[in-house]
């Protein structure tokens, strides 16, 4: 096969800062996606060409967005047309490319699909820098008409539009989920907050007496958690807080809800688990509590933790009262143990 080694097309002055702004748009080997695609179909109609790319001009490659007639998806940067594209100000129109000493020997003028007419209009963000090209190709030489350069360009500039407004549906996507982990997430722990729980509790209540199935929640307290602070000080009571979450969140199974629901307490909704199995799974955490080791640089603390269970009742405050309860029992019994709570 025969190799074709490019000469290096020179880099814009601000290269470092173009790649940082096309990468903030988060399109690179992103899917394709019928806004981009339709832009780059009406550019080909306009210029009455067979192929049309929106194209982005990465380090070392040029990347197409959206392509009409052609399947291609990238091209090395130093034998694609739109890297000498984006030296221009706004167009670059070539119309016969085999007389361009730049683009005569690039692959595609040389092999299929012999490409004799190229026109990229660059796309320009907001900030200045030139990304790539809304551009059209064609196999046989001609010139396009001044009115097909000017939509050429204005086309350009509604690419860069819908770049933006995808790139603001991104982030304000992403505001959301923040916006939602700080709702419903507690900070030091990373469980879920007691609001969150309780929601879901609501909603797991109604679930499970509608169809029929079972449902346990779990009230998990630290036993002595005074003495841990007192002893060892509050940064490491921290410490052991989020050790301890971590055991009860390993041991809990992907449909389980688990979550911070006061100081050092803890409630698990078990969704699916009757009395019995919650029982065995509170004794199991139990177990993995007591045998971990919590430690910071200079400490390693170990602690226990008394653990009420109830099964489903009328209603999700009569649930947590009854766990309530049961844990209270446990911890009036002695500590580091599982009471099963029955409803009144
Ligand atoms: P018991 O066995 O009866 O549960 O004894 P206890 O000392 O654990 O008593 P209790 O559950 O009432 O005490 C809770 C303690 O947990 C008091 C509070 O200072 C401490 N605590 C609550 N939240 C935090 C926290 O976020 N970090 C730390 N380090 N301590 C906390
Ligand atoms: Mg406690
Ligand atoms: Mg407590």
């Amino acid at each position: 096969m025969q190799v074709f080694s490019q000469p290096d097309v020179p880099r814009p002055l601000n290269e470092e800062l173009r790649l940082a702004e096309l990468h903030k748009y988060k399109l690179l080997d992103s899917e394709s996606e019928p806004d981009f695609d339709l832009l780059a179909e009406i550019a080909a109609d306009i210029c009455e060409a067979p192929y049309a790319f929106i194209s982005l001009v990465d380090k070392d490659r040029v990347w197409f967005k959206a392509k009409s007639g052609s399947s291609i998806t990238e091209l090395a940067r130093n034998d694609d047309y739109c890297s000498w594209a984006i030296l221009e100000d706004r167009i670059l129109h070539v119309p016969d490319l085999t007389k361009d000493a730049r683009m005569a020997n690039l692959s595609k003028t040389l092999r299929e699909p012999y490409y004799r007419m190229y026109c990229g209009a660059t796309l320009i963000t907001k900030t200045g820098y030139r990304v790539g090209t809304l551009c059209v190709l064609d196999t046989r030489p001609r010139e396009l008409s001044q009115r097909q350069q000017d939509k050429l360009v204005r086309l350009a500039a509604h690419v860069v539009t819908v770049m933006e407004g995808r790139l603001r549906d991104i982030e304000l996507r992403a505001a959301v989920d923040d916006l939602n982990r700080l709702a419903t997430r507690d900070e030091l722990t990373g469980l879920l907050n007691r609001r969150a729980l309780t929601q879901i509790l609501e909603q797991e209540v109604q679930r499970s007496r509608r169809f029929q199935t079972a449902l346990s929640v779990l009230m998990i307290d630290i036993d002595h958690f005074t003495k841990v602070n007192d002893t060892y000080g509050h940064a490491v009571g921290d410490i052991v807080l989020r050790g301890v979450a971590d055991v009860v969140q390993a041991g809990v199974r992907g449909i389980d809800f688990a979550a911070r629901f006061g100081g050092e307490e803890l409630c698990i909704v078990l969704p699916g688990t009757d009395e019995a199995g919650a029982q065995r799974l509170a004794e199991s955490l139990r177990h993995a509590v007591a045998s971990a080791l919590f430690r910071d640089a200079a400490e390693s603390v170990r602690v226990t933790v008394s653990i009420g269970v109830a099964a489903l009742a009328s209603d999700a405050n009569a649930m947590i009262g009854t766990a309530d309860l049961a844990l209270y029992e446990a911890k009036a019994r002695g500590r580091n143990r599982v009471v099963v709570g029955h409803s009144t």
